[in-house]
């Protein structure tokens, strides 16, 4: 009697934990539910990140890229705010002229020009691609023509640099700060646009999350995928265009400052070109991989990308650079080489990491990666529509070390680009400093997601591969 009662509680106990499972997994995507944490994170993100960028650009303007001397004047009273605030440039005409064309002509090269670059170069994958199964289950379209935006813009970029000599090389860095206005009131507005259209136009209203929180809500976004028409996708065109293709263009810039100011452009200059180049041409010859990451696949689109993509990225990724305008660092040979090595490795493991996920997800398991067949853990998933999908968690290759063995990789490459600034500052080795607290906290939030996806089966994978990102150590 008492075996069958157990056995009849075991039962409910089973029913119930199914039955939990299956709530937790139709909750995938993002948060329903606003903690404390999260809502003083972005409370302080909302008020102080624009801050944070502007104090950055400031302190290189005014203070030779000092981040304490700034704050220094301002305790012992040798300046007042209003000093530093009436020495800022203000929006200018130019600024805005520069900015209107600039992003009007990514919409073009995005909008009316498709893809051709795949037509050409073997091994590219580009034109009309599709994204991920969004918690709704729907799968949307993407034009992926990246890779072409990006070489007409450089191809133009250097044709007037030594041809046409439409305007000069330096118009970014000599529009810097009156650009960030532009800049911030494009990235306010887009992110406000969104949370209106989110309310009353959203693309698909089914993939919508509302918190109930307004500044959560207009932080981390309402709307999956907002789109205007069929194609303009405002996740894919934000964070590449006047975000990612322009971080070459800001570096080119910055090199043609120091060419202008000291007659040449040093061999750390040249290493923050060349490494950050292969990272952004490797984001957009894998830019429909792209649409696998998490920013696609899994973030909603509000402040945080919107506002994000327009001036954190632009701005604060592009510090070395700035830095070395102010301070022309030339490294000796055997550091040059190290640094240059730490860059080529890190982007390697960075890359086939990447690669090795995505190769096996695309063949559904049925490759080779290191010469053998990938292991892997089967597990299923539900959307809202309560449709029971089945993926794969490999636990080979470079995935077999550690969890995020890519966060890993970048996180070296972002290492390199710091050390070509040298010692003096702290204000280059901000990169490498918000990476590390980005890509922990995203390991964080995605395995959070993983586990309300997959349940019990993440567990077993987390069980088979148990560390994050340093293998044996995190
Ligand atoms: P990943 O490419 O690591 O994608 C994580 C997703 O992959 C998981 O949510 C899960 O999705 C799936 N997955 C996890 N483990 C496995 C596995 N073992 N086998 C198969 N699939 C798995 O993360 P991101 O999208 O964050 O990053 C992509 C790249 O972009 C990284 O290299 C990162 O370094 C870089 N990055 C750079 C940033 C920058 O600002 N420079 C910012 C953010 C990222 P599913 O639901 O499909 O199972």
């Amino acid at each position: 009697m008492a075996a069958h009662k157990e056995k009849k509680s075991e039962e409910r106990n089973h029913k119930n934990i199914q039955n939990d499972t299956q709530a937790s997994q139709v909750q995938w995507g993002r948060a329903w539910e606003v903690d404390w944490f999260s809502l003083a994170s972005i409370l302080f993100l909302l008020m102080f990140a624009p801050l944070i960028v502007y104090y950055f650009v400031m302190s290189c303007d005014q203070y030779q890229c000092s981040l304490t001397d700034p704050l220094i004047d301002l305790l012992m009273r040798n300046k007042h705010l209003s000093d530093i605030w009436n020495k800022t440039p203000t929006l200018t005409y130019t600024a805005a002229g520069i900015y209107i064309i600039w992003v009007a002509f990514q919409v073009i090269l995005y909008v009316f020009v498709p893809d051709f670059c795949h037509k050409f170069l073997p091994g590219y994958v580009g034109g009309v691609q599709e994204g991920a199964v969004t918690p709704a289950g729907v799968v949307n379209k993407y034009e992926i023509n990246g890779l072409q935006a990006w070489i007409i813009t450089h191809v133009l970029w250097f044709a007037n640099a030594y041809y046409f000599h439409w305007f000069s090389p330096t118009i970014i860095f000599d529009n810097w700060i009156p650009l960030l206005w532009c800049a911030n009131i494009l990235g306010y507005v887009v992110s406000t646009f969104a949370m209106i259209k989110g309310y009353f136009f959203p693309t698909n209203a089914k993939d919508c999350k509302f918190t109930g929180n307004f500044f959560y809500d207009y932080m981390m976004g309402i709307e999956f995928n907002p789109r205007i028409g069929k194609w303009f996708d405002f996740k894919l065109f934000f964070n590449g265009r006047p975000g990612i293709v322009a971080w070459t263009l800001i570096n080119l810039s910055y090199a043609a400052k120091q060419q202008e100011l000291y007659g040449q452009v040093t061999n750390s200059m040249i290493l923050v070109n060349v490494l950050q180049g292969i990272y952004v041409l490797d984001f957009f010859w894998n830019e429909a991989w792209y649409l696998k990451t998490i920013d696609i696949c899994h973030d909603h689109f509000g402040w945080y990308l919107g506002w994000g993509d327009c001036v954190w990225l632009p701005y604060l990724y592009t510090l070395q650079g700035l830095y070395l305008v102010y301070h022309p660092v030339q490294l000796s040979t055997a550091s040059a080489i190290g640094v240059l090595m730490l860059g080529l490795v890190g982007y390697y493991i960075f890359r086939m990491t990447n690669h090795q996920k995505d190769l096996f997800r695309r063949t559904n398991g049925n490759c080779r990666i290191w010469g053998k067949k990938p292991e892997y853990i089967e597990c299923s998933y539900m959307s809202v529509d309560g449709t029971k999908y089945y993926s794969k968690l490999m636990t080979s290759g470079f995935w077999g070390w550690a969890r995020h063995f890519n966060y890993t990789g970048d996180l070296m490459g972002s290492l390199a680009y710091c050390l070509t600034c040298g010692f003096e500052h702290v204000l280059p080795y901000f990169y490498i400093i918000y990476m590390t607290i980005l890509l922990t906290h995203r390991c964080i939030r995605d395995e959070h997601r993983c586990f309300s996806k997959y349940g019990k089966d993440w567990k077993r994978y987390t069980t088979a591969v148990p560390y994050r990102l340093i293998p044996g150590v995190f």
